[in-house]
Parts: structure tokens; C-alpha cells; sequence
């Protein structure tokens, strides 16, 4: 609660000083954290500027509130109304919060504009590095199990339930939210006893939406890479950037650092997560126990850097607004931005569809080769 608070006030501080002010030949500028999303929709980018304030004002708004309003009931030993559904949405609202990742993008874009105009960094600057520290802190410190005993109780499994054995079998599944054993209906569905959160044996159509996702998150990434992502107008003329053109940019530069973390944030993880989702797709059905655990680490891996792919449009959305002194220096957005905003979304969405538990489900035995020959010239005939 203490932590929740603390980021909340350091989250209004963000919000109500300047950010980050430039001076090139005289001419400056100073802008406040909300104008990075404002700025873009001023662009026609009203999706990205969606994309930007969500992530990094208004979900953590709304997930510090709802922590608040949780451990405040939970401290009386009296919860308050709607706290199981506020509880249940938090672990929703964790992975599209995303302050941690605007810091690296507010660092790349300082460093990328350092050598062409002066910089420097507001109160608000500050205030935003302790509320991400402290929204990285609550999330950290925050029980789900202590939490859900407190509100719900210590619920026992189903009668009947045989630990040591899958749960698939059985008609039982874990709560993807709180964690509980739950008895599922003949059909495979049911909702949990203690959160109320919808639940499958296993996610329905788990693989046809994840290869769709991926389909779409793979032709959105050829826009995102054809396209520039933003151009920059300097003393009159103005020049286009890709992704690529980016990185190549900042290695004349001799930005090296620099060019090396947009080039893993904008390239290697969401081919990398193409490619891995892609292969867990293919093979989720000839898993084994032996190769299982390494699979559901690369899935987990998968899914906890997918967020971080977000740094780039975070410095697109930054120098847009800050760089603004007409045709002596000025930064545009260009149809990239949204484009890769979407690869970002979709892969998250398509991480998300796939179903884990699928590595684990044990594949039909192989028939026997003469069955299979038999089967495939004729049916056999019966009697
Ligand atoms: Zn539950």
C-alpha cells in the first residue's frame, strides 16, 4: 500500500512538470510527459498516442488504484466492493504497463539528440524514474497468494483429487489467475470457485489464433521495416529513417551502445519471437517430457520480453514532440510507427493465445507400421 501510494504521487509529480527541454541556435522547446502521446495525434497517429498514454499513465493509474483500494480493505480485514474482480483484473493489467520500458526509450532519444541541440531533463524526468522504480517495486511486492487467501479464503481442491497425476485427465485444471484446483463441467469449461475467472481445460482454438496473431504480427512487420519511422528536417532538408536506417545511422554515429539496444528492441526480439512462437507452434504436438521444460522456458522467455520491443516507438513518440523548431530542426512521425506499434500488440496477443499446457499433453502413441500401411490402400473390412 505504502509503495502503491508512494508511485501513485511520484506518477502526478510526472505528469504535472516539464519533461525534457531542447535549445538548438536559439530556438527551444519544452515539453510535459503527456504532450509525447498529445503530439502524435496532432501527426494523425491517434493509435500510437493510444498506445503510448496507455502504457505508460493510465494502466498503471488504474492498476495503483486498484492496489490501493485492495490492501485498503485487506488492512481493515473487511474488503471493499468489486475487490475480487479488481483483484482478478491486475494480473490482466501487469504485462501492458510499461514505464519501465519509456526510461530506456527517454535514454536513447536523450543521447540520440545530444550531439545536435542542448539538452536537458525537468523534475518530471525524475519523478517518472521513481514511478517506474516504484511501480516495478508494488508489482514486485505484491502476494497474489497471501492476497487471495485474504479475500477469498483457503478454498481445498476438489474431493477426489489425485495429486502426481495431470490434471487433464482427471477433469481438473489450475486457475491461470489465482492458482486454485478447480472440477471443470463434462465440456471442459467452468469458472473459478474463488476468482471467478473463465476457465478451459485447455484455451479453445489455443494454435489456430496463435498462428493467425502471428501471420498478422509477420505482415505488419514488413510495413514496419519498408516505411520510414520517422523523418528528420534539418536546416531545410529532411531525410527519412527506417528501423535499420536508424541503427546504421547511429553506428556512424559511433553511438554503439545505443545502436545495440534498438537494434535488439526493434529487431531481434520480435523476429526472435516470431520465429520462437512459430517453432512452439510447429512442434507443440510431438513434445515430450524430455524436451518439454526447455520448451515452456523459451515460451516464458517469449513472453516476458515482448513488451521491450516498445523502446522504439516510445522514441519516436518522445523526439516528435520535443523536436519541434520548423525547418531549422524538426522530427516527424512516419506509417512505421504504427506498423510496428502493431507487430509489438500482436505478438504480445499471440504469446498470450498460445497455450502452454499444450507442450505438456502427452501425443498420441504411434501405430504400429502395419496398421498404417493397412489403413492407408483400403478400410479394413470388418469381422
Ligand atoms: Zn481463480
Amino acid at each position: 500500500m505504502a509503495l502503491a501510494i508512494a508511485s501513485l504521487v511520484a506518477m502526478l509529480l510526472a505528469v504535472s512538470f516539464p519533461f525534457i527541454s531542447f535549445t538548438v541556435s536559439g530556438v527551444s522547446n519544452r515539453i510535459e510527459l503527456t504532450q509525447t502521446a498529445s503530439t502524435l495525434i496532432g501527426f494523425h497517429q491517434p493509435l500510437v498516442a493510444i498506445a503510448v498514454i496507455m502504457t505508460i499513465v493510465v494502466l498503471p493509474a488504474v492498476y495503483l488504484i486498484g492496489v490501493v483500494w485492495l490492501q485498503f480493505g485487506l488492512l481493515r480485514n473487511h474488503p471493499l466492493p468489486y475487490s475480487r474482480d479488481i483483484a482478478r483484473s491486475l494480473s490482466h493489467l501487469t504485462p501492458w504497463m510499461m514505464a519501465d520500458v519509456f526510461i530506456i526509450g527517454a535514454l536513447v532519444s536523450l543521447i540520440k539528440i545530444a550531439g545536435l541541440a542542448e539538452v536537458d531533463v525537468g523534475i518530471s524526468f525524475w519523478a517518472f524514474c521513481a514511478f517506474a522504480l516504484l511501480l516495478l517495486m508494488t508489482n514486485q511486492s505484491l502476494d497474489a497468494d497471501w492476497m487471495w487467501f485474504s479475500l477469498e479464503g483457503e478454498t481445498l481442491a476438489p474431493e477426489g483429487t489425485q495429486t502426481g497425476r495431470p490434471a487433464a485427465g482427471q477433469g481438473l485444471t489450475g486457475c491461470p489467475t489465482c492458482g486454485l484446483v478447480n472440477r471443470l463441467s463434462p465440456q471442459g469449461t467452468g469458472r473459478c470457485i474463488r476468482c471467478h475467472e473463465k476457465l478451459h481445460q485447455r484455451l479453445p482454438h489455443s494454435l489456430q489464433r496463435t498462428w493467425a496473431l502471428l501471420g498478422a504480427s509477420t505482415i505488419m512487420y514488413i510495413p514496419a521495416n519498408v516505411y520510414p519511422i520517422m523523418t528528420t528536417t534539418s536546416f531545410g532538408s529532411s531525410s527519412p529513417s527506417t528501423i535499420i536506417g536508424g541503427v546504421i545511422q547511429l553506428i556512424q554515429m559511433d553511438s554503439w551502445p545505443i545502436a545495440g539496444v534498438i537494434f535488439i528492441a526493434s529487431v531481434i526480439v520480435p523476429v526472435g519471437k516470431l520465429v520462437a512462437l512459430t517453432w512452439l507452434c510447429l512442434v507443440v504436438r510431438r513434445s515430450n517430457e524430455l524436451n518439454a521444460q526447455s520448451r515452456t522456458r523459451l515460451y516464458r522467455l517469449t513472453e516476458f520480453i515482448g513488451r521491450w520491443s516498445m523502446v522504439d516507438v516510445f522514441v519516436v513518440a518522445i523526439l516528435v514532440a520535443l523536436i519541434r523548431a520548423g525547418s531549422l530542426m524538426s522530427i516527424t512521425p512516419g506509417p512505421a510507427a504504427l506498423a510496428f506499434g502493431a507487430v509489438v500488440v500482436l505478438t504480445m496477443l499471440a504469446a498470450m493465445s498460445f497455450d502452454p499446457r499444450l507442450i505438456w499433453d502427452t501425443p498420441p502413441p504411434p501405430r504400429p507400421p502395419f496398421l498404417r500401411r493397412k489403413t492407408a490402400t483400403k478400410e479394413p473390412v470388418d469381422g
